[in-house]
């Protein structure tokens, strides 16, 4: 559809918030890393033939307020080694696919999936961080850290609206004020919580 309304192609690429590894499809139709954004490592998991399955390991090359060095992502792609693409030259290897982060995502009761939460995060007011944990496919908390900006009432509702328009399905919100919220044990910040099955 956006092809269609902007009379342009759509192209896809994968990064991270972290800033670490970028990844994208060129005009040749392979994804190939973009190396002057990050060092990447390719950890095989299981190869078959000729493709292999690996996680990714990245050093970002961009961020230098807070570098980080073979930082494991959590992310995994499928390739296959070249020395450079046979379409359109550029240094190898081709990622045929790429399978997301195993993280959790929110799904809607219309069966919309939601991984990332942050463009709407990043409009609130007097917020540290946000985690939404999904208890039902239309109940989901709001667990927030305030800043000493925070107004109660004010940003409360602001907050509960900004989830509710942005979502925009018929979804139970509310709210959890929280002094923090604790990291996973490999010190991970998980945005999403979902505790419904598959
Ligand atoms: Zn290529």
């Amino acid at each position: 559809m956006i092809e269609k309304v902007f009379r342009t192609r759509v192209w896809d690429a994968y990064s991270q918030d972290e800033t670490c590894a970028s990844i994208s499809e060129y005009e040749c139709g392979c994804y190939h890393i973009d190396h002057v954004y990050g060092y990447v490592e390719l950890i095989d998991i299981e190869s078959t033939g000729n493709r292999r399955v690996a996680e990714i390991v990245c050093t970002g090359l961009l961020n230098n307020a807070w570098p980080l060095i073979r930082y494991r992502v959590g992310d995994r792609v499928e390739y296959e080694i070249v020395d450079c693409c046979p379409k359109c030259g550029r240094i190898g290897p081709i990622i045929h696919e790429i399978r997301g982060r195993t993280g959790d995502v929110l799904v809607t009761p219309s069966g919309r999936f939601y991984p990332h939460i942050s463009l709407i995060v990043n409009r609130l007011h007097g917020v540290r961080q946000v985690q939404l944990v999904q208890k039902a496919v239309d109940k989901i908390i709001i667990r927030f850290v305030p800043s000493e900006e925070f107004l109660d009432l004010e940003d409360e509702k602001k907050m509960l609206d900004s989830f509710s328009k942005a979502v925009g399905e018929p979804i139970s919100w509310s709210l959890e004020k929280v002094n923090e919220i604790p990291r996973t044990a490999g010190g991970k910040f998980r945005s999403i919580i979902s505790e419904i099955s598959n």
